[in-house]
């Protein structure tokens, strides 16, 4: 099968171009979107992501603010954090780096940021918003992957989706959009029987478990659209550092079953920062009104 590789990082610098474009429309009105990153200890791979992040805003135009806190910060001392940025003017989005230290409450954190600056798209508010429809901000990487699709052209309507995850951050805002999107939806998880044939059912098919290599041939359908969220280290001593990053889907086996399908890494990761900062300009420009 002739299959077709969704470029992630091309469809990535396409939205980021549009975003610095809107970035340069609100520079005429005063307005310079910002956006605040909160990241708690010395986790490498968070470290990595953050300064992602907080490089790409500046490339766009936009302003970015770091906030390094050690791991020991206190919960009030957090939430007092995420208060002063709420009120501060320079600041439409706030961001905190997921995952953190254990004795910090994360629902506590994610409920403090105002909804209107919630970039990530986590808090109860905009959640309930995505199960209406009715969302400006929601999850920056289901929002990606369907920015993905949608530019690639898949038809979404009445097409069979299978989303394997259900967490908040990916799996169930996945579902939600391809649903408002007239997909038939299934969610599966770790108690999903006879997860194959399920899978094998899939018009697209997203991987969204953090197994490494899990999606073999077997589980896809000919000319399905397959989409690989995980990130998964794994040891290779013929790599630098002795381990590589793999995702969820075995890539060899599936390229040629597939119709479509991304590569990992350069596939879904950068559509994700790509959606930060178009969340972060819908933010900037959602507070003018
Ligand atoms: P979670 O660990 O929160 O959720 C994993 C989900 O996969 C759970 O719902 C779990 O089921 C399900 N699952 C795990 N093992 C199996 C299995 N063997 N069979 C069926 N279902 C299974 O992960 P996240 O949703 O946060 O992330 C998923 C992956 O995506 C990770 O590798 C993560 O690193 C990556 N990721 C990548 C991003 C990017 O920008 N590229 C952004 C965010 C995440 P159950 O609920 O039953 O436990």
């Amino acid at each position: 099968m002739d299959t077709r590789i969704l470029e992630g990082r091309r469809i990535a610098r396409e939205i980021q171009e549009e975003a610095a474009r809107q970035v340069e429309e609100l520079a005429e009105r005063g307005i310079v979107p910002g956006l605040a990153v909160v990241l708690l200890g010395d986790d490498p791979a968070s470290q990595v992501y953050v300064r992602n992040k907080v490089r790409t805003c500046r490339e766009l135009g936009m302003h970015s603010e770091q906030y390094a806190l050690p791991s020991e910060t206190r919960n009030d001392e957090l939430l007092s954090l995420i208060d002063r940025l709420n009120a501060d003017n320079n600041i439409d989005g706030i961001l905190v780096q997921l995952p953190l230290p254990e004795h910090i409450e994360e629902k506590a954190v994610l409920e403090r940021i105002s909804p209107e600056k919630d970039v990530d798209g986590f808090h109860p508010v905009n959640v309930g918003r995505l199960v209406t429809g009715d969302y400006v901000l929601a999850p920056c990487t289901p929002m990606g992957i369907l920015e993905m699709l949608r530019r690639e052209g898949v038809a979404l309507k009445g097409a069979e989706a299978v989303v394997v995850g259900r967490s908040n951050i990916v799996g169930k805002p996945m579902a939600l959009l391809l649903l408002h999107q007239h997909a038939t939806v299934t969610i599966c998880h770790s108690r999903t029987r006879r997860l194959a044939e399920v899978c094998r059912r899939a018009d697209i098919l997203v991987a969204a478990m953090g197994v490494a290599g899990f999606v073999t041939a077997g589980m896809v359908k000919p000319g399905a659209v397959v989409i690989d969220v995980g990130v998964n280290r794994v040891a290779d001593p013929a790599a630098k550092g002795g381990s590589r990053l793999v995702g969820d889907v075995d890539f060899a086996a599936v390229q040629p079953i597939a119709g479509r399908i991304t590569p990992n890494p350069g596939g879904v990761g950068p559509m994700t920062i790509a959606l930060l900062m178009h969340n972060t300009v819908r933010a900037a420009e959602a507070a003018t009104r």
